[in-house]
């Protein structure tokens, strides 16, 4: 008679879900270590080539090539985004297009210098560091209309637009510059992370990846 005793034993399970036989070749497989490995603080750089590139295509050529300066982890959440916006824009004869995307903290400096110590009228308020731009997880659309660049020429009409765009942007995790009580920025958009300005600055500091 089987009894609970003599019943197979590789088919009792750990606490990790595997059964004691599969620890085992596991740990047959792991060479002996004698002395304990140093741990490695610097962070694990992918080489390019092993970074497989997003898909773009299907997207206008301005916005494919903004999107392609994001990071790599948010270009498919954009580009679905984008698309979705483009097709209602195209309901209501407008063209949308990410006009801007990643921006170098040194990119970021100059054009905080604006208005400042270089010439030229304020455009921002954010330092290096201090926009979400400089982490490769913002974007600013345009909003055209025949080809005129309504943002510019009729804003109202733009901010309309931006809004309806910021509606679909929820489902994607995306927050509007529209929405914020402070600064209203219509064009601007991010992606949340969860993570405060702060915070993203002391990870890139360490030399560690955004999403880490
Ligand atoms: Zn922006």
């Amino acid at each position: 008679m089987l009894t609970q005793e003599n019943l197979p034993r590789i088919h009792l399970n750990n606490s990790m879900g595997w059964s004691s036989r599969d620890n085992n070749l596991r740990r047959n497989t792991s060479k002996p270590t004698s002395t304990p490995l140093p741990i490695v603080k610097k962070p694990i750089v992918i080489k390019s080539q092993e970074v497989k590139k997003t898909d773009l295509q299907g997207l206008d050529e301005r916005s494919a090539k903004n999107v392609a300066s994001l990071h790599i982890k948010v270009q498919q959440i954009f580009k679905d985004w984008i698309l979705e916006c483009q097709t209602l824009a195209k309901t209501l004869g407008y063209e949308y297009k990410a006009i801007s995307g990643n921006r170098s903290w040194d990119e970021q400096a100059k054009i905080y210098a604006q208005g400042r110590s270089a010439p030229g009228k304020i455009v921002t308020n954010a330092k290096p560091g201090y926009s979400n731009h400089n982490f490769g997880i913002a974007v600013d659309m345009g909003v055209f209309e025949s080809g005129k660049y309504l943002d510019s020429s009729s804003p109202s009409k733009a901010e309309a637009f931006h809004r309806k765009a910021s509606e679909i942007a929820e489902k994607y995790n995306i927050e509007w510059g529209g929405s914020w009580r402070s600064f209203k920025d219509y064009p601007h958009f991010e992606y949340r992370t969860g993570k405060t300005l702060s915070q993203l600055r002391q990870l890139v500091q360490e030399g560690k990846d955004i999403f880490s």
